[in-house]
């Protein structure tokens, strides 16, 4: 097995890195000029009219600015010798988005107990197709999910993996989907069943050294999915542990369903116990904690990940994000699951937190568009810990962002390019996803997108519900 698993890193580290060779055959980088321009970087609160953005040949962006593009003198000198030149007039360009909490490999089950809250909508899909998967299932179903959220521009993902199909190579699937796609991501890594701490360790730390991240790398980091969350014992004092020891984040679900909430609280205890205050460490949904519980958390600087399409989908319940941001809690914004937000549409996803918010208190006041849409980028990479590289447009950073018409379909007049974004556009009107300064989505289509893969799915799902049919159900 730790053989297999060596070989598995090396070979996909040399397939990104030959991609990586490919990809830069542009000498000079190239220049985007003219669209107005939301770098949503911190303390930036207006667009940027005429903006611009030089991107470096390997992907990384190198200045940011307005106006004229030769008044600044690095753009200028790239001018000089040859830079290529882009136009976006009439455009709006912002980062990618980023979604802090996902399972891709749910991308094709949707529309699955379309009555059903959390446990009921987990007995429909986990624990009744679950245990079907085969060989090949979760690498079609992640890329699926992976291409999905690409379409709607989501550039960057925190896939919280997930452990079913009863095998550690079918588990492996979902990491190695990821490592041959252009979405960058942070894999939430779940540990197998049975094998040691120090096997575990191993494991992490071979990945680890052998990959980095990089504008041309999708690979952005490892988080930990605990298995401990939801298991006595010291589990998850050792997942976290270990976490800590390797500088990774930590994330588990908690305070979903209101059905459940108060036994969830009732862990608090525990959970505390085990090691979960501490800024390395975020909740997916965390609807329902109580009063002392979020001065905790905001004390500690944990965060929380929002998921209004799937929290709705769900019923789970409306947060109370403007009280946590008002207590000092961290807040970022996931696009959760397929199968629980069944369009993994970042622009419906803003939207709806957002009048959701404004439907409860009954005014205006509070978040903004353009507070949500740092929310779902810059806040959100902060949580995963990968802001340094994506999340704002800023020099340093890698070039990812989003070229949107909002003219394709016509909105009309642009009067503020945020509330344009989160009340009148769509994935729709994206015209463009550029990662590393490649462009990946034109249109809504993926660069080398696999033209098979939803013929590929269509049987294996197929199959799947075939084995669970003729099986007891469970
Ligand atoms: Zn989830």
């Amino acid at each position: 097995m730790r053989v297999g698993f060596y070989w598995r890193v090396a070979a996909v580290a040399v397939a990104v890195g030959i991609g990586g060779l490919l990809t830069s055959a542009r000498a000079e980088g190239t220049l985007f000029r003219g669209a107005t321009l939301l770098t949503l970087a911190d303390g930036e609160t207006v667009a940027r009219n005429e903006g611009f953005l030089l991107v470096s040949e390997d992907g990384a962006i190198e200045a940011v600015g307005a106006g004229d593009p030769s008044a600044d003198p690095v753009v200028k000198g790239r001018l000089a010798a040859g830079t290529a030149t882009v136009e976006l007039k009439g455009k709006i360009v912002m980062p990618g988005f980023v979604s802090g909490h996902s399972h891709l490999w749910q991308s094709v089950f949707r529309g699955i107990a379309p009555d059903g809250e959390l446990h009921p909508w987990l007995r429909a899909l986990h624990w009744r197709y679950g245990g079907f998967l085969e060989d090949g299932d979760f690498g079609a179903f992640t890329r699926h999910g992976a291409y999905d959220q690409l379409r709607h521009g989501v550039t960057t993902t925190y896939n919280h993996s997930h452990w079913l199909g009863k095998s550690y190579p079918r588990y492996l699937e979902q990491w190695q989907a990821e490592l041959t796609l252009p979405q960058r991501f942070v894999f939430a890594w779940v540990n197998e069943a049975g094998v040691t701490d120090a096997v575990w360790e191993e494991r992490l730390r071979t990945v680890l050294a052998e990959l980095k991240p990089g504008p041309k790398s999708p690979f952005l980091g490892l988080s930990m999915n605990p298995r401990g969350a939801h298991m006595g014992g010291d589990m998850l004092t050792r997942e976290i542990a270990l976490a800590r020891k390797l500088g990774l984040t930590v994330q588990l679900h908690y305070l979903e369903p209101l059905a459940e909430s108060a036994q969830d609280r009732a862990q608090w205890p525990r959970l505390k116990d085990a090691g979960v205050l501490g800024r390395d460490v975020s909740f997916a949904h965390f609807i329902h904690p109580d009063a002392p519980m979020l001065a905790e958390v905001a004390k500690a600087g944990n965060a929380m990940i929002w998921n209004p399409l799937s929290n709705g989908r769900l019923g789970s319940g409306l947060p109370d994000i403007r009280g946590y941001l008002a207590a000092g809690m961290r807040v970022g914004m996931g696009v959760d699951g397929q199968a629980s937000a069944d369009i993994s549409d970042p622009f419906e996803n803003v939207r709806l937190g957002l009048y959701a918010l404004r439907l409860r208190q009954q005014n205006a006041g509070g978040l903004q568009p353009l507070d949500m849409l740092r929310l779902h980028t810059l806040r959100t990479a902060e949580v995963l810990g990968v802001e340094r590289w994506v999340g704002s447009l800023a020099p340093g950073k890698f070039a990812d962002f989003l070229v949107i018409d909002p003219q394709q379909p016509a909105t009309g007049p642009v009067w503020d390019a945020a509330a344009t974004l989160v009340f009148a556009c769509s994935s729709r009107n994206l015209a463009a996803v550029y990662i590393g300064g490649r462009k990946v989505v034109t249109d809504g289509r993926i660069e080398g997108e696999d033209t098979g893969l939803a013929a590929d799915v269509e049987r294996r799902v197929k199959r799947i519900q075939e084995r669970a049919a003729a099986a007891p159900k469970p």
